[in-house]
C-alpha cells in the first residue's frame, strides 16, 4: 500500500499539487506562530477577529464550568442540551425563520441537509462553484446533479426549463462564493425557484455575520431572506467559533432532525461550544462596526491590489483572489509572500479548476492599516521579482 500511495504523492509533487500541513503555535488572529515563525495572517476566515476573542472564550469556560465538557449522545438520544437549544433559539431569531437546527460543522450541515431532502428520482441544479460540501452532498444523495455554468441564470433558466420528469427539484448555491469571493445573483434565484417550483438551499458560510443590516447574511443583504427554503451556515468563519446551522421552517428542521444522517448519527456538539456561537452572535448584533471595518479594509486592500497590475477580479466581500493561473507560479508566489512574513495559502486545483490557481487573500476587522499596507509591500516585491 504505502509504495502505491508514495507514488501517488510524488505526482501531486510533481504537479505542484502536493498539500502538507502547516503547524500554529498561537492563538488565531492578525498575527499568529505558524511553522515557528511570527508571521501576518492574510487567509483565515475568521473575519470578525472574533476567533480569541476573550468574551467568546469566557463563555466557553463558563458553560464548561456548569456541565462539564463533552455532550455524551446524540442529539436525539441524551446530547440536546439547553445551550443547543438556546442557541438554535437565537439564530432563528436572527434569521428572521421560524426555526433552526444546528449542525457539527459546515460540512455536515451540506451533507446532511441535501441527502435528506432529494433521492433518486430527484434533480440538484447546483452552481458549478459551489463548496466541495455541497457537491459531496450532492454524490451522497444519489440525486441526479445539473450543474449550471457559475452564476449563469440564463442557463439555469433552460435547465429547469426543461427538466420534466423530477419528482423534487432542488437549486443550491453559495451566496459568497469561498474561493472567488463573489456572490451569487440571489433575487433571480429566487425569481427562477418559485417560476420553476423548485426549491432554494443557500450556503451562507463566507456572508454570516457580515452581510445584512443585522449580519444575517447576504440573503438578508439583498431583501430575499424570506425566499429562500433553507438557509445554511456556519459558525467557525466570521463567528469565530464552531459548528453549522439550517434556519427555515419548523416543518423543515423538524424533518431534518428526523432525516439528517449527519445529525442522527454523530455526537451533539461540546454544549461549551454552541455557548462560544451564542457569546459571537451577541458580539455580531452589538458590534456592526466589526462589519464595517472588514469590508472597507478589504475594499482598500482589493484596490491596492488592483493597481499593482496584479488580476483581480472586482468584487465586494473580504476574500481577495489574485489570479495566477499555474499551480506552480500560485505555489512560488505563496512562498516569496512568507519570506516577507505574510501569510497567504495557495489555492489550486482541485479546489478550484485547473488553470486558475490563485492566492486567496482574506481580510478581517483585526487588520490594522499597517498590516494592509505591509501585504501590499510584499506582493510589490513578489511582483518585481517575476
Ligand atoms: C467552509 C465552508 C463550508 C464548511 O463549513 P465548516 O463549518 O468549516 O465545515 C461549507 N460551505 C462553504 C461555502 C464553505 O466555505
Amino acid at each position: 500500500m504505502n509504495d502505491i500511495l508514495a507514488a501517488e504523492l510524488r505526482v501531486f509533487e510533481e504537479k505542484c499539487l502536493l498539500r502538507s500541513l502547516r503547524t500554529v503555535a498561537s492563538a488565531q488572529g492578525r498575527e499568529i506562530v505558524c511553522d515557528g515563525r511570527q508571521v501576518l495572517n492574510f487567509c483565515s476566515n475568521d473575519y470578525l477577529g472574533l476567533a480569541a476573542d476573550v468574551r467568546i472564550v469566557e463563555a466557553a469556560k463558563q458553560v464548561m464550568g456548569l456541565h462539564g465538557f463533552g455532550s455524551g449522545s446524540s442529539r436525539l438520544v441524551c446530547g440536546n442540551m439547553d445551550e443547543h437549544a438556546a442557541l438554535e433559539a437565537e439564530i432563528a431569531t436572527l434569521k428572521k425563520t421560524e426555526a433552526a437546527l444546528l449542525f457539527s460543522t459546515g460540512y455536515m450541515a451540506n451533507v446532511g441537509i441535501i441527502s435528506a431532502l432529494v433521492g433518486r428520482d430527484d434533480v440538484i441544479f447546483s452552481d458549478r462553484l459551489n463548496h466541495a460540501s455541497i457537491l459531496d452532498g450532492i454524490v451522497l444523495s444519489r440525486a441526479e446533479m445539473k450543474r449550471y455554468p457559475h452564476n449563469d441564470m440564463v442557463a439555469l433558466e433552460q435547465m429547469l426549463a426543461a427538466e420534466t420528469k423530477a419528482r423534487r427539484k432542488l437549486i443550491v448555491t453559495d451566496s459568497v462564493f469561498s474561493m472567488d469571493g463573489d456572490v451569487a445573483r440571489l433575487p433571480e434565484l429566487a425569481a427562477l425557484a418559485k417560476r420553476y417550483h423548485a426549491w432554494l438551499m443557500v450556503d451562507e458560510a463566507h456572508a454570516f455575520g457580515l452581510f445584512g443590516a443585522s449580519g444575517a447574511g447576504m440573503a438578508e443583504e439583498m431583501g430575499v431572506a424570506g425566499s429562500i427554503d433553507i438557509q445554511m451556515g456556519t459558525l467557525s468563519k466570521a463567528a469565530g467559533s464552531f459548528g453549522a446551522y439550517a434556519a427555515g421552517s419548523k416543518v423543515l428542521v423538524d424533518f431534518l432532525v428526523n432525516a439528517a444522517r449527519s445529525v442522527v448519527f454523530t455526537t451533539a456538539l461540546p454544549p461549551s461550544v454552541a455557548a462560544a456561537s451564542r457569546a459571537a452572535l451577541g458580539i455580531i448584533r452589538a458590534e456592526p462596526q466589526r462589519r464595517e471595518k472588514v469590508l472597507a479594509s478589504a475594499a482598500f486592500l482589493r484596490e491596492a491590489l488592483r493597481s499593482l497590475g496584479l488580476d483581480v477580479p472586482s468584487g465586494t466581500t473580504p476574500i481577495i483572489p489574485v489570479m495566477l493561473g499555474s499551480a506552480e507560479r500560485a505555489l512560488c508566489c505563496s512562498k516569496e509572500l512568507l519570506e516577507s512574513g505574510i501569510l497567504v495559502s495557495a489555492i489550486r486545483p482541485p479546489t478550484v479548476p485547473a488553470g486558475t490557481a490563485r492566492l486567496r487573500v482574506t481580510v478581517t476587522a483585526a487588520h490594522t492599516d499597517q498590516d494592509l499596507e505591509r501585504c501590499v509591500s510584499a506582493f510589490r516585491k513578489v511582483i518585481s521579482h517575476e
